[in-house]
């Protein structure tokens, strides 16, 4: 195979994701020809650390046997059917094994095909939900400052990402904003808009795209309390924090809450297949559920939902989670990650911050660490260690100059040292 040949085979015809596609005439793409547990090996035969998670979607390893088993056994038996009206031993199965891991009370579930797919459904659940509780004046969306959550018109416009919402402004509707960690801003901002609001959606405890930044249980807490107070629906955007992420199965688990309304995808199928879940509670469900001349449905459909492969995968996953020791190794390495993370780049020059949660750790670099001036944007500060750390077999993307780590929960401690010591390569 001619590996020059095929990356232009590539370019010639494929628009990648999230790229500025002239890019790609300096750094072209890494064609991949398989993956094994942490590691992609590229067709010219080069070995890269995927300390990323593929996007953070890859829970358990690339190609894991387990998984693969599982997928490969429903493939012979049922690839994909209709879920309306339809349904499978996949998907009687994955919700039962999910009503067990998830917080209390998050009972029903509607199945969709991608991360923004679900936070859609549960934005025009939540909007549904209070028009058919006589409450058809909340009609607004609150949302937290630096959140994100997927890429379509609803997610977009809850999400906090002027980069990529700042041309469709337009085409989006206006969310309330609060800060987070401001328990006292939003507690004023509940007051005052509370009543015209349907949701509240959140990333629990860790905003990814803003940069893997942390918040406190305790506030997470208090906005459970507020949402109760003025009958907001809280929606919990776990797409990335679900599975074992934060060191807890859910996020929402560290300030012991139940969300109204749950969003699940990546990890839920260990990144096999484009797959997602909306989860509710009895109570949202139950506003639907009524003779069909009312007219109360919930009429969204996806032609993938409930796809028998990515049940057949979630399944294994959650049998993964649950019956070996995974989660509790991922968290003794997430202890001695964080200490490495600390000793090796704290006293660096330009690391500002270190952001810790499970085995996703994650600096922050900037020009002037006393005063923490950030590097002019036109630096690519960021884009540079990525190709520079792609040269030496590592897979950062780092967002902006936001370097992380989010890897599957079974990588090996070997190569966690390895990565780091690349990176540190990089800064040193
Ligand atoms: N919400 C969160 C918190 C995410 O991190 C992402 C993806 N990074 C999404 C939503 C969107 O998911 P998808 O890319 O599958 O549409």
């Amino acid at each position: 195979m001619n590996y020059q040949k095929l990356t232009e085979r590539d370019l010639k015809h494929i628009w990648h994701p999230s790229s500025q596609m002239k890019d790609y005439v300096d750094l072209q793409p890494i064609i991949i020809e398989r993956g094994e547990g942490a590691f992609l090996y590229s067709f010219d035969g080069k070995r890269y650390i995927d300390i990323i998670g593929s996007w953070w979607c890859n829970l358990l390893g690339h190609c894991n046997p387990v998984i693969s088993e599982a997928v490969k056994k429903q493939l012979d038996k049922l690839e994909h059917v209709i879920f309306a009206n339809f349904s499978h031993l996949p998907a009687i199965e994955l919700a039962e094994r999910l009503i067990k891991i998830l917080p209390k009370g998050l009972t029903k579930f509607h199945f969709n095909d991608c991360g923004s797919a679900s936070v859609e459904v549960a934005l025009k659940m939540a909007f549904q939900y209070q028009a058919q509780t006589g409450h058809s004046s909340k009609t607004r969306f609150m949302c937290l400052n630096g959140g994100y959550h997927g890429e379509t018109i609803g997610a977009l416009s809850v999400g906090s990402m002027d980069k990529y919402s700042a041309y469709f402004k337009p085409m989006l509707f206006e969310p309330i904003r609060l800060e987070a960690g401001d328990n006292a801003g939003a507690e004023t901002i509940f007051e005052k808009h509370g009543k015209e609001t349907a949701a509240l959606i959140i990333e629990p405890i860790l905003q990814g795209a803003a940069g893997m930044k942390i918040y406190s249980a305790d506030y997470l807490k208090f906005l459970r309390k507020l949402c109760d107070r003025y009958d907001v629906v809280l929606i919990a955007d776990e797409i990335a924090t679900g599975f074992g992420r934060t060191g807890k199965m859910f996020a929402c688990d560290h300030a012991d809450i139940t969300p109204d309304i749950m969003c699940l995808s990546k990890g839920l199928t260990g990144g096999y297949l484009p797959f997602a879940i909306t989860v509710s509670t009895d109570k949202v469900y139950d506003a639907f559920y009524a003779d069909f001349k009312d007219g109360k449905a919930f009429l969204h459909s996806h032609t993938y939902s409930g796809n028998p492969l990515g049940c057949a995968a979630a399944n294994a996953v959650i049998d993964i989670l649950t019956t070996t020791d995974v989660m509790s190794t991922a968290q003794n390495n997430a202890v001695w990650l964080k200490e490495l993370f600390e000793d090796t780049f704290r006293n660096h020059k330009n690391v500002g911050d270190i952001r810790s949660i499970g085995l996703i750790n994650a600096i922050k670099l900037v020009e002037n660490k006393r005063i923490g001036k950030p590097f002019d944007s036109s630096k690519r500060v960021g884009y540079n260690i990525y190709k520079k750390a792609l040269e030496k077999g590592l897979l950062l993307r780092p967002m902006g100059d936001v370097l992380y780590f989010n890897p599957p929960l079974n990588i090996e401690r070997e190569t966690l040292v390895e990565a780091v010591d690349i990176l540190a390569s990089l800064l040193f």
